[in-house]
């Protein structure tokens, strides 16, 4: 298939044959229970498949699939150059299908194909390639212990990793944990969004014709409160890797704490602030950026710059730019090449989005650009990008993760300021510096406490550098090197002589 038009996407969707069953031990097999939950389409509000629906019982199979996979070392102890090979021919074979992979992810979750395909689908290639790779070149250490002694510091792969990810990036989120815990040698129990359990599913066929054993890879569709929790509360789980909201990342860390105290990792949500002085580069360029850095992916990204700090002396020159280009922006169908904004995942969210353009009103914010639903006459979850102005910090639409398509402006006077907004959050994801004079830029960026501090840009980024947050943001990195220390214990070995 090459897709250049809707309808050439539409027939491909009509040919798609979607898996829909639990992956436990490297075959398709239907939930214990028998049950299954439809997949709706937030496009038209379509059930596109009827999805089967894991829970405890299945988490206990999977989980014993990967435990018997990891005991016998049909993966962990393969050599590093091995497993690097299998984990190639996965990230091929993601590669060859991803047209298929980047429609499903669309239809599944309501993000433009096109944005699927050039986002997604490259990160997720990426992400195989780039820890595949690693793999075989990171070396263990040998510490400077007295004569007569030697200690060996090696990395030994976890064990049992228990993957649970969100539906906005749902494959891409899921290789920022599968590849480094693959690669270190770990086995997995991956459980999607039940939004968006589609491409997890289809990857886990590919990984078995990669030539990953049987029970390495294993994915569990369903709900959260049974299946996301009977993989926290997992006594036989050793590692979790969460991304997804605070709220159920603090449940993480209960069940841990319930449980058998396993290590947990956590990717939250974010209320990432643009600053914006008043030396910043030529208004089209910053406006440019934070229209992008809140409307793409219809403000459903962690990292969504959702606040804008801006110099009061620059305020209406990139208001004016920024309402244009929300106005550029309409939603439109997901498998329309030139749409820029989908559909929201669903219709709960978009409930939760359009309460908080209630909320803004009610608070006193000037609705300046969109906050209507839109396309309601195809059956789809649309909401018009939208602007806040004259917001203050203490509204809650300054303070909470809205994860839509909505931006909160405040201004500022002074560089102090700027630097007491941005940090007014419980969040510390991402932020971004717009400043032309390197002082301002760098001393600002240090002051800021988030995870990643973009200068003079936004969402600049690719596999080698780490992603994480500070505060409720969570704690532990996903991508580049730092990502194995999540998946790998530290074991030192002291040998006399
Ligand atoms: P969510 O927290 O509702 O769900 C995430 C996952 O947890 C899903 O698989 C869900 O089924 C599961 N889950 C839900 N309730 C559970 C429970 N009680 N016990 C165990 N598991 C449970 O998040 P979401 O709505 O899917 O995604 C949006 C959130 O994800 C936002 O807060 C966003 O900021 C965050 N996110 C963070 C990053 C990052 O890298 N920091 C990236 C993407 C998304």
């Amino acid at each position: 298939m090459t897709a250049t038009t809707t309808d050439d996407y539409l027939a491909a969707a009509a040919a798609l044959d979607i898996r829909t069953d639990i992956f436990i031990d490297g075959r398709f097999v239907p939930a214990l229970s028998g049950r299954r939950f439809p997949a709706v389409s937030p496009r038209d509000g379509s059930v596109l498949a009827e999805v089967a629906e894991g829970d405890a019982a299945d988490i206990d199979a999977a989980v014993a699939s990967a435990r018997a996979a990891f005991e016998d070392g049909r993966w962990a102890r393969r050599a590093p150059m091995d497993r690097r090979r299998t984990l190639l021919r996965l990230a091929a074979l993601i590669s060859d299908h991803r047209e298929e992979l980047a429609l499903l992810e669309s239809l599944d979750m309501g993000k433009p194909v096109v944005d699927a395909l050039s986002v997604d689908l490259r990160v997720t290639i990426e992400s195989f390639e780039y820890f595949a790779e690693a793999i075989n070149k990171v070396y263990d250490e040998v510490a400077p212990t007295p004569h007569g002694t030697l200690a060996t510091i090696t990395r030994e792969p976890a064990g049992v990793v228990g993957a649970v990810v969100p539906w906005n990036f749902p494959l891409m989120m899921a290789s920022w944990k599968l590849a480094p815990a693959l690669a270190a040698g770990n086995s997995v129990v991956l459980k999607p969004a039940e939004q968006s359990s589609l491409t997890a599913l289809r990857v886990a066929e590919l990984a078995s014709e990669a030539g990953l054993p049987d029970g390495v890879l294993n994915v569990v569709p369903g709900f959260g409160p049974t299946a996301g929790a009977a993989l926290g509360r997992h006594m036989d789980v050793d590692v979790i890797a969460f991304t997804g909201s605070g709220e159920v990342g603090r449940h993480f860390l209960r069940y841990a704490a319930d449980s058998n105290m396993k290590q947990v990792s956590l990717e939250c949500g974010g209320k990432s602030p643009h600053i914006v002085f008043a030396d910043a580069p030529e208004v089209a360029t910053v406006a440019d950026a934070v229209a992008s850095g809140i409307f793409y992916n219809q403000g459903e990204v962690c990292s969504a710059g959702s606040r804008l700090l801006v110099h009061r002396s620059r305020k209406d020159e990139l208001l004016d730019a920024l309402t244009e280009a929300a106005a550029q922006r309409p939603p439109g169908d997901p498998l329309d090449p030139s749409t820029q904004t989908g559909a929201l995942v669903d219709a709960r969210h978009l409930e939760r989005v359009l309460a908080y353009v209630e909320i803004g009103t009610s608070e006193g914010a000037r609705l300046v650009a969109g906050g209507q639903a839109a396309r309601q006459e195809t059956g789809g979850f649309y909401i018009e990008p939208t602007i806040f102005d004259g917001v203050s910090s203490s509204m809650r639409i300054a303070q909470e993760e809205i994860f839509g398509p909505v931006l909160a402006v405040l201004t500022f006077d002074d560089d102090a300021e700027a630097v007491r907004l941005a940090n007014d959050t419980v969040f510390g994801l991402a932020a971004a510096v717009w400043s032309t004079n390197i002082s301002t830029a760098l001393s600002t960026a240090r002051a800021i406490r988030a995870g990643t501090v973009w200068v003079n840009n936004y969402e600049g980024s690719d596999i080698t550098v780490p992603v994480g947050g500070y505060g409720e943001s969570g704690f532990g990195r996903d991508k580049s090197l730092h990502a194995l220390d999540k998946y790998t214990q530290l074991k030192t070995t002291w040998i006399a002589f």
